[in-house]
């Protein structure tokens, strides 16, 4: 395995053998790599041919599975890859069949990217890193019925470029176009979020556990912490978040439950 993509990473530089200091094994981080050159291999797929209706929603759902500490469930891992490669032969049905296969959809091995130069390792990953982190925003949003165009073609363009063969001249600039759609994607799940739960305003958290029983929630996933407040509404069971899930407290139309008692 190699994985740098946290801060935690093994000597500032990266965890390899059979696990990471956060406990991710070999397989695991394996699994990652396969699920992200499979992802790479459908970018490429859509390069000339129509996506589908689900395209989007597999890429953004693939992207977020391999952000740190996600998901080191290894079956999930492997149901993506088959989804992955399942749109990607929806797609382009010829190429697993063809007689002279060019390789322009083969799925990529992300050696090719530990394995370079620092320089490109380091730009490549600035990007992969980037929309990783983006598709969290972007899968949100889209829980709440937003998406933006605009991002979601970013995703198909980066995990393009990370398979070509560019030096840093050319990488660089689609590093900024990073930041940039990443920013635009934080304005996205913004709307998302105010549109759907209001204006967060400034608010007092309790740390007090009351006496009864009650449900923690971490992540970042507001709609599903809507919905579980409506199911245990008036049931006397309390909600508390955890962790990033902290900002829930301030918005209008989450903070009118009653039982959202405080942070865990
Ligand atoms: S996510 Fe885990 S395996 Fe990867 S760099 Fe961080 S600590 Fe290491």
């Amino acid at each position: 395995m190699f994985c740098f993509q946290c801060e935690q990473t093994a000597g500032c530089a990266g965890c390899t053998g059979c696990a990471g200091v956060c406990g991710k094994t070999a397989e695991t981080a394996n699994l990652q790599d396969e699920l992200t050159g499979a992802l790479i291999g459908l970018a490429r797929a859509c390069e000339n041919n129509k996506k589908t209706e689900n395209t989007d929603q597999i890429i953004i759902e693939g992207l977020f599975t391999t952000i740190t500490n996600v998901n080191f469930n290894d079956d999930t891992l492997r149901e993506m890859i088959q989804r992955v490669n399942e749109e990607k032969h929806i797609i382009v049905p010829d190429c697993s069949v063809c007689k002279n296969p060019c390789g322009n959809t083969d799925n990529y091995d992300m050696k090719r990217i530990w394995e370079a130069d620092e320089d490109i390792r380091s730009l490549k990953s600035l990007i992969l890193f980037g929309i990783r982190g983006m598709s969290a925003y972007a899968y949100h949003a889209k829980m709440l019925g937003y998406t933006d165009e605009t991002v979601n073609q970013f995703f198909y363009k980066a995990l393009c470029v990370i398979s070509y063969d560019f030096d840093m001249e050319h990488l660089l600039p689609v590093v900024m176009e990073t930041g940039e759609v990443n920013l635009a994607c934080m304005a996205l799940l913004d709307r998302a979020n105010t549109t759907s739960y209001g204006t967060p305003v400034p608010t007092k958290v309790s740390l007090t556990v009351e006496k009864g029983p009650f449900i923690v929630v971490s992540g970042h996933d507001l709609k599903d912490l809507e919905l579980l407040l409506k199911q245990t509404e008036g049931k006397g069971i309390n909600i508390y978040t955890h962790g990033e899930m902290l900002p829930a407290h301030a918005y209008p139309e989450l903070k009118k439950y009653p039982h959202l008692k405080g942070n865990f």
